[in-house]
């Protein structure tokens, strides 16, 4: 904010109106608050080129553009508070609570429409988001504070894709582990039985392969084994199905010694 501000201080209008204007949006809040050190040289270079006095009256109806601009900037000077905040831009000027609503009239006015409430007996006029800001910037003469909230929007943009990603990677991740934790289990309790010993070569040669490769997707593990992954998948509920309950292997195996031409399994 400060950078912003330095920057935005030190546009020089080039007409006399617009630095009358300029004047007139400072003088607004000259009276009750510490100005910011580039605001207050402003104030004062603006004092030295232009008629001393009150602060001037700047008629807003009757203003070109160019002037509106001029005042609207001065006021974002001295009254402007931009919070970048949890993703969330917005800007808030501070008035007294009389001039809020005329404030958002004339912000409306210059095509930067703004919502104005009361908080704690001040007048809050607020851009939401950061289109409305950006725009102000690039009329009232901000580029480098621009791109410099571009790329802070851009950065936040992307470090919200890229921490998705992650999220995404990281629970497929944690899914494989998972999946892979309970295939040892179900490995290890059809060895203890010795009924990994009478499984079928291909299926065993598929647990062996988990058990060199326990982090190995189901893809890597095909690719080692030369077989398809929907087999290697099948093999592994397999195994787990036998591990849970080693009655319907009985079944099978009897089933197969009846009708010794049925393939154990289907292979690639
Ligand atoms: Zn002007």
């Amino acid at each position: 904010m400060a950078a912003l501000r330095a920057e935005l201080a030190a546009v020089e209008p080039a007409r006399a109106c617009c630095r009358a204007a300029e004047r007139a949006g400072l003088g607004v809040s000259a009276q009750d608050r510490q100005l910011a050190p580039a605001v207050a040289r402003l104030a004062r270079r603006l004092a030295r080129t232009d008629t001393p006095g009150s602060a001037p009256t700047f008629a807003w109806a009757t203003a070109p553009e160019h002037c509106r601009l001029a005042y609207v900037r001065a006021l974002f000077l001295a009254r402007g508070s931009l919070s970048l905040a949890r993703g969330h831009t917005h800007l808030e000027f501070t008035v007294p609570v009389s001039e809020a609503g005329s404030l958002a009239v004339r912000l409306a006015d210059i095509r930067l429409p703004a919502t104005w409430r009361i908080r704690r007996g001040r007048g809050v006029v607020t851009w939401k988001g950061s289109e409305t800001l950006m725009t102000f910037l690039r009329r009232a003469g901000g580029s480098a504070a621009v791109l410099e909230l571009e790329a802070r929007l851009v950065t936040r943009a992307l470090r919200g894709d890229l921490n998705r990603a992650l999220n995404a990677e990281g629970a497929n991740v944690a899914r494989s582990v998972a999946a892979s934790r309970r295939q040892l289990a179900s490995i290890a309790a059809l060895e203890r039985t010795g009924a990994l010993q009478r499984v079928p070569p291909t299926v065993r040669r598929v647990a062996e392969a988990r058990r060199e490769a326990p982090e190995a997707t189901l893809g890597e593990l095909a690719a080692t084994l030369g077989l398809s992954r929907s087999f290697v998948q099948r093999a592994f509920q397999r195994l787990g199905s036998l591990a849970v309950r080693p009655a319907a292997y009985a079944d099978e195996e009897q089933q197969r010694a009846r009708r010794p031409d049925v393939p154990e399994v289907a292979a690639r």
